[in-house]
């Protein structure tokens, strides 16, 4: 009987091992999806999306809570590389969510600015600097351009002016040919 029981147990025991290997099998794959579809977002963290941020808005397109379109700063370029990964057809932005800009960063006018810190916390990547009644600052290099920073400045002191094109995506103008 004793034996009887044991062989039970250990049935029961592969049993479950070989459904939490399913799961966790399972599990991967969508983490995989996850980040494959998060690969193609421009990682603003700018919340346009309707959601707080690119990897949430991931997780809700792997998951089929929401459309490719959703993307104003990825555009359609990040619609075309969605579509791809997820072998579905592209489809035109959807401007209820805003429409698509040119790479930009947050400029501050550093003698305008009372030292407030009102922009620190809303920035997602930390790319503003400053004290208390101090002058802030942007490091443009961190900074998304996701706008939000911009409402909550009481004196209006900070803007958005055009990214320059990192080195990867600069080209040299096309020559002029002698006859043109
Ligand atoms: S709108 Fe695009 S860039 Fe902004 S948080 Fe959503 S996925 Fe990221
Ligand atoms: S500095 Fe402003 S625009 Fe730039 S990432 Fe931070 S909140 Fe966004
Ligand atoms: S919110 Fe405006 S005034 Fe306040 S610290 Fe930031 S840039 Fe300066």
């Amino acid at each position: 009987m004793l034996w009887l029981t044991l062989i039970g147990l250990a049935l029961l025991c592969t049993g479950i091992g070989y459904g939490f290997s399913r799961l966790s099998a399972s599990g991967n794959q969508s983490d995989v999806l996850v980040e494959r579809i998060n690969d193609c977002l421009p990682q603003t963290q700018c919340a346009q999306c309707n959601f707080p941020g690119c990897r949430p808005y991931a997780e809700a397109i792997a998951t089929g809570q929401a459309n490719i379109n959703q993307c104003p700063p990825g555009g359609d370029s990040t619609i075309e590389a969605l579509a791809e990964v997820l072998g579905v057809p592209v489809v035109a932005l959807n401007v209820d969510y805003g429409t698509h800009k040119e790479p930009q960063v947050a400029f501050i006018d550093e003698a305008a600015c009372i030292g407030c810190t009102l922009c620190i916390p809303p920035c997602p990547v930390d790319a503003i600097i400053g004290s208390t009644k101090l002058m802030h600052t942007v490091i443009a290099e961190d900074c998304t351009g996701c706008e939000l920073c911009i409402e909550p400045c009481p004196v209006d002191c900070i803007s958005l002016v055009p990214a320059k094109p990192e080195v990867s995506q600069w080209r040299y103008p096309k020559p002029a040919r002698a006859h043109d």
